[in-house]
């Protein structure tokens, strides 16, 4: 029972903020979720690496007997780093995790999900990904590649019944954007973030689970190729 109920779901980045959130709620939903992460989470995967996500693509296979929907969530930022501040280096390892991971959820899960009948993919993009943002050059461009990465994919993979999406957050309080609100609270402006947003604050992690959920679910079942803001009308001021 529940809204993803007998679904099985990888979700990566699962070990804190929005992964962890989503694993919970989609739990709470009655789906069984394969929660992967570097730290912390039930299976230790790096999401950018072809081995590890054929492994836990395997395991949804052979533990559970099904694979219906993946979460393409783990990612990195570039913090405060500008482009002249940044090296190949870290620009090759935020698009591995940030780009490179979703392309390798997509092409090792799709063709199980399709197996079974179809599902959905979900990959977390940002509003980074659509406009400049926190997080530096290389964080936007690996976001606005996830976004343009979901709809090449939702086009092969239509005739499949496996529906692929983004979820495109605002700014979340997570581990990852600590160092916004603690350079906001240092400067004793801290409310100040909150009013740059149209709600009037920040979101938390559990808004991004679920608009996740919407997605997983048999609900969102016309919804492809899709990029869902998530951000409480800031991108749209
Ligand atoms: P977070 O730092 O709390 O969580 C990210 C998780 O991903 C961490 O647990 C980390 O260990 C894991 N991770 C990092 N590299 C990994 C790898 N190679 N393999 C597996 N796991 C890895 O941050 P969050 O805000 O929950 O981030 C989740 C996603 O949301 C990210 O893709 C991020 O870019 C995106 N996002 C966040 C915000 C925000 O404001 N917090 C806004 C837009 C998009």
């Amino acid at each position: 029972s529940g809204r993803l109920g007998g679904k099985v779901i990888i979700v990566t980045g699962a070990g804190s903020g929005i992964g962890k959130a989503t694993t919970e709620l989609f739990r709470a939903e009655g789906a069984t979720v394969i929660a992967a992460d570097l730290k912390g989470a039930d299976h230790q995967a790096d999401a950018g690496r072809e081995e590890d996500i054929v492994r836990l693509v395997e395991m949804a296979t052979q533990e559970h007997g099904a694979l219906h929907g993946f979460f393409a969530n783990a990612g990195i930022s570039g913090g405060l780093a500008s482009i002249f501040e940044q090296s190949v280096e870290d620009w090759n390892e935020i698009l591995r995790v940030n780009l490179i991971g979703p392309f390798l959820a997509i092409k090792h899960a799709a063709p199980v999900i399709k197996a079974q009948g179809g599902g959905s993919i979900i990959c977390t993009a940002s509003v980074a990904g659509l406009r400049s943002g926190a997080g530096g050059p290389a964080y936007s461009a690996s976001k606005a590649g996830v976004i343009s990465l979901v709809k090449s994919a939702a086009q092969q993979l239509a005739t499949s019944n496996v529906r692929v999406n983004a979820i495109c957050p605002g700014l979340i309080e997570t581990g990852m954007t600590e160092f916004v609100y603690e350079r906001a609270r240092a400067k004793g402006v801290e409310d100040r973030l909150g009013h740059l947003n149209p709600l009037r604050r920040g979101g938390v992690p559990g808004e991004i689970a679920q608009a996740a959920l919407f997605l997983a679910s048999d609900e969102s079942s016309y919804v492809n190729g899709h990029a869902l803001v998530v951000d409480g009308g800031l991108s749209s001021s």
